[in-house]
Order: structure tokens, then sequence, then C-alpha cells
């Protein structure tokens, strides 16, 4: 007869259950990467399956009742009876949804809860419908591109460091809990399993992530980041802007955070109850680990290589680097020295499409491949030949011209398109306003570059320039200032229409002094830099006046990102304006107040 005392497993056979138990919560990434394949082979039959399911689900919804659909499921009728939509057609059904009853209006099953999406671009956060469906989309994204990363750069189960943070949350006037997107994310109880089945865990705990204030959040992060410096796996944020901002913080108040590993104790900074009580629980007096981490940052030049130097374990740098993060990724590879830069996923508020699924390939040319079956894709095609496009420009807005989209699986290599998303969360054939350009198929499937926000354009009369062409602008421009190791920490734009004729102008936020001489050069260069045939004709004949720059004082764009926190908007999504339209009175306002000198070019 056994003892009570004596194990019920020997103890091979007790490391082979917890083997077999940690084996069965991680993620088969495998399986992952072979349900991606084979569904990817066969994207057009996925695409209207997707679309049937969809409209099954959402079919007694009042939305799509009064579109005389009659049970139709087949992409034919749907675009037939569908029309094309942007946030604007929706907002009143999105209103009654937030104003409650429940009541099936965009969806069969109610909404509930509401995504803010950042709403850099109108300068207001738009309301979005959120749900379970939505939820799982999201996971079903992360877990594609995580098993593609993975194959390529394993980690070990052990931590991250992730700059995540919860906006203020609030509540609509239905009641249903209002966040940002990804703060909807994070709250969810599923992220928690997903991100431990991905070997993921945020190395903070929840208190640090929902803490009532974002710098207390940063701050904590860090500190919990040099704290488990030897476990940290990667470095990640949403977008590539917030790991950017956290470093620069961390240049500013390192020596604060090696006093609290030295003494164990937290910064009277830190003043959110909650998190001084989770952090207590972390901290303790550490003087070897304070020491190695000043003499660490001490030894750096210029703080080139720092992530690798406070984690030396660190396989890959995560997030969204491309479009408007990309003007970042300079002072991101300073930081990262050698560490691969990886971006995440392509997806908004209103749904995910494609994953990073190479993740090999440098952040300026990743493109993502789109999940057949998390949404209906459409896309409306941009032309691309030269001579239409300057017709185009002729036309008064491009975007009035009747749109004629494509299927998943017609886009065709080269050519660009706006995405129109048919989502799981009660968006039907809705513009997302986003341009990208198709690179190449995996599969049957597209793989996207993102180009730019459709509406992100500078334009006073035939000119017209995207955020593509600002940055290529502002980059060349930068060079000028590089020479004298100095940097744009950030910009923006602004068409002056009150004066006349309007010209351009173009806001800098520069990590140091600039002699007047050089920065009339770059006034000059930017000017030059825009090679829009639209816009160069018109300076030459002075239909547009000479180009603007506007050099602020430091710490304007932080201003500017705490007047979106006070929006009830989250870092984690935050995206500088890069071009402040006339209705975006606030942020003209910051960027305005602050203006240090302003030149105006001579280059025409
Ligand atoms: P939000 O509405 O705040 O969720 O932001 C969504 C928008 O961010 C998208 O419509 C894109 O314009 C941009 N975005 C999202 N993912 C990416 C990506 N991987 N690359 C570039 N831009 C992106």
């Amino acid at each position: 007869k056994k003892l009570n005392s004596e194990p019920l497993f020997g103890a091979r056979e007790r490391e082979d259950s917890v083997a077999m138990l940690v084996k069965m919560e991680i993620l088969d990434v495998g399986e992952v990467i072979k349900e991606f394949e084979s569904m990817t082979k066969d994207a057009e039959n996925v695409q209207r399956e997707t679309l049937k399911k969809i409209l099954e689900e959402n079919g007694n919804a009042e939305y799509l009742q009064n579109l005389g659909l009659d049970g139709r499921t087949d992409p034919e009728s749907f675009k037939a009876c569908v029309p094309l939509v942007t946030h604007k057609d929706l907002e009143p059904y999105i209103q009654r949804i937030a104003d409650g009853p429940p009541a099936p209006i965009l969806t069969g099953k109610p909404i509930t809860n509401i995504s803010l999406s950042s709403g850099t671009t109108q300068g207001k956060p738009k309301f979005v419908p959120f749900n379970d469906e939505l939820m799982e989309t999201t996971l079903q994204i992360f877990r594609t591109s995580y098993a593609f990363r993975n194959r390529e750069f394993p980690i070990k189960n052990e931590k991250a460091l992730q700059f995540i943070y919860s906006s203020k949350p609030s509540k609509t006037k239905g009641g249903l809990f209002a966040g940002t997107a990804t703060t909807n994310v994070f709250r969810n109880s599923e992220f928690k399993n997903a991100t431990k089945a991905m070997q993921s865990q945020c190395c903070s705990p929840d208190e640090v992530i929902f803490a009532p204030d974002f710098h207390q959040s940063l701050y904590c992060h860090l500190l919990c980041g040099l704290i488990f410096r030897e476990e940290i796996q990667f470095v990640s944020s949403t977008f590539a802007h917030s790991i950017i901002h956290a470093f620069r913080t961390f240049e500013q108040v390192w020596e604060e955070l090696c006093a609290d590993i030295r003494e164990g104790v937290l910064t009277s900074r830190i003043t959110s109850p909650s998190v001084q009580f989770a952090m207590a629980k972390l901290l303790r007096p550490n003087p070897e680990l304070a020491d190695l981490i000043h003499r660490k940052c001490s030894g750096l030049s210029n703080w080139y290589g720092l992530i690798p130097e406070l984690f030396p374990n660190v396989k890959y740098i995560y997030g969204i680097m491309t479009g408007s993060m990309e003007p970042y990724l300079k002072k991101l590879r300073h930081y990262a020295g050698d560490v691969p830069l990886v971006s995440a996923d392509y997806g908004s508020s209103e749904g995910w499409i494609g994953a990073n699924v190479n993740p090999k390939v440098p952040p300026e040319s990743t493109t993502y491949a789109v999940l057949p079956n998390i949404g209906y894709f459409e896309f409306i095609p941009l032309r691309e030949n030269a001579e239409e496009q300057v017709q185009d420009k002729v036309d008064a807005s491009f975007i009035s011209m009747e749109p004629k989209p494509v299927g998943l699986t017609e886009v065709k290599i080269g050519e660009e398109y706006e995405v129109i998303v048919t989502s799981v969360a009660g968006l039907y054939r809705y513009r997302l306003e986003d341009v990208v350009k198709v690179m190449g198929f995996h599969n049957s499937t597209p793989e996207l570059k993102f180009i730019c926000r459709r509406n992100l354009m500078l334009t006073v009369n035939i000119d017209k320039n995207t955020e593509k062409d600002l940055q290529l602008a502002v980059e060349e421009a930068a060079k000028l200032i590089a020479k004298e190791k100095l940097e744009v920490i950030d910009f923006s734009s602004h068409v002056d229409l009150w004066s006349d004729p309007g010209h351009y102008v173009i806001f800098w936020e520069i990590s140091g002094e600039v002699s007047e001489q050089v920065l009339k050069e770059c006034c000059n260069c930017l000017d030059r830099s825009f090679v829009d045939a639209g816009y160069v004709s018109s300076r030459r004949v002075n239909a547009i006046g000479p180009l603007e720059l506007r050099v602020l004082r430091r710490g304007t764009f932080q201003k500017i990102l705490d007047h979106y926190l006070g929006l009830g908007a989250a870092v984690n999504q935050f995206k500088t304006p890069r071009c402040v339209g006339p209705t975006n009175h606030k942020v003209l306002q910051i960027l305005c107040d602050n203006v240090a000198k302003s030149y105006s070019s001579t280059a025409f």
C-alpha cells in the first residue's frame, strides 16, 4: 500500500506531464502556418464563405434588412444592394448603438463595446463598433504573424517589454464600454491567454498597463523592463512611435530609475496607489543591478544601441513601423543597434486586414498578406497610369469619381488601391481611406504595402501631395541638419489658404540649435522636394506661394500627444497628425503658439 506522502508519479513522469502541460498551453505555430497556407491557397472561396457567414450572422440587423438582400449572400448581390460608405454615413447608426438600448442595428447580436479610433486625421476620435467576433479576428492575426515571426526569430517562454497603455475608460449614454480598440483588446480575458500561448507576456503587471495616468504607466514599464532585463525577449508597442517615445523618456529619467532599483523604493512621481502596490511587490534593493545599468548607460555614445545594452537577450523589436511610422525608423535603429526591427500587422479599429508573414524583411519593404477569412475585402483601383493621374489632378478631387471596386483576388501587382472592408463587427463596404499597393501574392492572397491615408493631402489647387510625399520631402531636407548631428524629432504640415496665394506650411521640432543659414536651406530644400507636377508648375507661376518652414519649440509634439490623450485616445494608437486641417483648431493652435522661428522659401 502506498503511503500518503509518496508521490503519485515518479520524478520522470512528473516532468513529462509538466512538459506536456507547457506544450499544450503554447501555440502550435506549425499548425497555424499550415492553416494560413491552406486558406490563402483558396482565397477566393474563403472570401465567398466569409461574406456568407457575415451576412447570415447579421441578416436580421436593421441596416442590412433595409437594403433588400432578402437572404442573398453572394458577392454579386451584395455589391448590387449595399452601398459603399464612409464613417460619416454610419455615424447615425453607431450613435444609436452608443445611446442604447441594445438592438440589432448594424449586427445581429447587439454591439457591447465601442472603440475610439485615434482620429488623428479629423481631429476627434471616431466611434466604431467592437464585439467578440472582432476580438477573435484580432487574436487570429496576432497568432498568424507570431507563428511566422517565431519561425524566424524563436523566443523563449520568458517576458516582453511592451509599451502598452489603456485609454481613459468611459461609458456611452447607453452604458457601453468605450475605449480605444487596443484597450478593448487588452481588457478582454482572451488576451491574457493568447499572450501566454504566444510566450509574449508583458513584464509589467496589469496595474501598470491600466494605470490612470500614462506617464506613470510608462515610467513603470521601463522600471519593470530593467528589473526583468535578462528575461526580456522582445520590445514592442502597437505603433512604433510609442517605443521611441519610451526611450526618449528613458534618456530623461534613467538616473531616477537606477535610484529606485538601488534603494528598492519607487520614486514619488508614482502616485497611483494601485501602481505603487503592484510595483512594491517587484522592487527589492538591488545596488548591483543599479550599478550595472548606470555603467552601461554612461558607456553609450549618444544612446546608440541602448536597447540591446539594457536587454541583452532581446531578439527583435516589434510594432507597426510602416506608413506614418516610417519617419521614426532612423531613430529606432539608433536605439536598436543590430537588433532586427519587425513591423507588426495591418489593421484598424474597424477591423484587421493583413499579417506580416515575412518578418525578416526590413520595415521599409514590409508587406501584409491579407487573411481571407478575417473580413470581406474590396479594392478601389487608383489609377497608376501617369497620364490619367494628371487628369485626376485636374478633377476637383479624385474621391468624387465613381469608384469601381474589385475583389481580393482580382487586384493587380504594382497597382494602388483604396481598401474597402466588410467586417465581423457591423461595417459593410466601409471605405477605410487607406491607400495600399499590391506588391505580390502569397498563394492567392495579395501582399499589400501600406502607402498612405487617402484623405491626408496637401493641396492648394491642382497640386496633390500625400503623407508619403511629405515624408520624402522632410527626409531630404533633414539630411542638411543630420550633417550637424541633429534630427527632426517630429513634423507636421498645414495648408495656409488665408495667404494669397495659398502655400504649404511645414512644422519641425528639431533636437537642437541649427544656424539660420542651414534652416533657410532646409526650407528651400523642402519646397524643391515636392516634385508633384501640379505643385512644381503652380510654384513656378506663383499660383502657390513660397513654402514656409516653422521651427517649433522643444516639447510641442508632446503637447499635441497630451491633447489627444485628453480626448480619450491612448498612446498606443497615437499617430502624429501629419497634415492638420483647418477644422483641427486645437492642434493648429498648439502648433502656431509654439513657433520659435519661421522661414519662407526662395527656391522658386
Ligand atoms: P486606428 O483607427 O487608430 O485603429 O488606426 C488605423 C489606421 O492606422 C489605419 O487605417 C492605417 O491608416 C494605420 N495603420 C494601421 N496599421 C498600419 C500598418 N501596419 N502600417 C501603416 N499604417 C497602419
